[in-house]
């Protein structure tokens, strides 16, 4: 395992090129999971250093975001990932203070991934393709009308809150959670909060975590492909029941 200047070294390394986040570069290095996870852990960290600052500012504002235990319809949105935050996940579910969100991910999944049906995969191969970005959010539009809950949710809550991803994290309502449906959101979406420091943070985590998923892609057992962020239940569990 790297120590933390070893592997500022090695995130440094993945975005010097922009042509390892683009995908038409091979990173000459070597990433392994430990190495994945532990940066898509650093980039959570960071983000929730933003995300403290953006609650002070809107108490300041005096807004109020309304997020909590039990409001969970954005759930049904699909979160969609690149490799580092699997193996965070996997890897958390793989230790002991995982262990129960892995058994009732596990027996959640087959009635998740039949719900989910083909929608996601298209979703992970339009998302790789920047040419297609308006066919994908329309794809992405259409999965989230079909208002499947996340695997990962269990009784209301979110079962793998300390590794959950970076999408997971940020996204929020200001003062009420009534626009939060899918129905209603597409129309008239939930007031949320704009804070540069944390939206220009996302941009350049989202380009390290690409960059990093790259380099791993084509040779990691999970078969993933470059620049194809896949559906987080998905992948998660490809990565818990892949071959040893
Ligand atoms: S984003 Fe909306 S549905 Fe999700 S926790 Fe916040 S208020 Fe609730
Ligand atoms: S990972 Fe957690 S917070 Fe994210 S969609 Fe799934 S249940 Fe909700």
């Amino acid at each position: 395992m790297r120590d933390e200047d070893e592997l500022g070294r090695l995130m440094e390394a993945l975005t010097g090129k922009p042509e390892i986040a683009l995908g038409t570069k091979r990173f000459a290095g070597r990433v392994d999971d430990d190495d994945a996870a532990e940066i898509a852990e650093a980039m959570q960290r960071q983000l929730e250093g933003g995300l403290k600052a953006r609650e002070d500012l809107a108490r300041k504002k005096r807004l109020r975001i309304v997020c909590e235990r039990g409001c969970n319809v954005c759930c049904e949105e699909l979160v969609v990932v690149y490799l580092p935050e699997a193996l965070a996940v996997a890897r958390w579910l793989e230790s002991a203070a995982g262990a129960d969100a892995r058994g009732w991910f596990l027996e959640k999944y087959p009635s998740w991934r039949e719900r989910a049906g083909d929608g996601i995969e298209r979703e992970a191969d339009l998302n790789a393709e920047w040419e297609r970005r308006d066919e994908y959010e329309k794809a992405h539009k259409e999965q989230w009308k079909r208002r499947v809950m996340c695997a990962f949710n269990h009784d209301g809550a979110c079962s793998i809150y300390p590794v959950r991803p970076m999408l997971c994290r940020e996204g929020h309502a200001v003062d009420s959670n009534a626009r939060c449906c899918v129905d209603v959101a597409l129309i008239d979406p939930p007031r949320r909060l704009t804070f540069g420091p944390v939206d220009d943070f996302l941009k350049r985590a989202n380009v390290l975590l690409r960059a990093t998923h790259n380099a791993m892609a084509g040779k990691e057992k999970a078969s993933t492909r470059v620049n194809r962020a896949e559906a987080l239940c998905e992948l998660v569990y490809r990565l818990l029941t892949k071959p040893a």
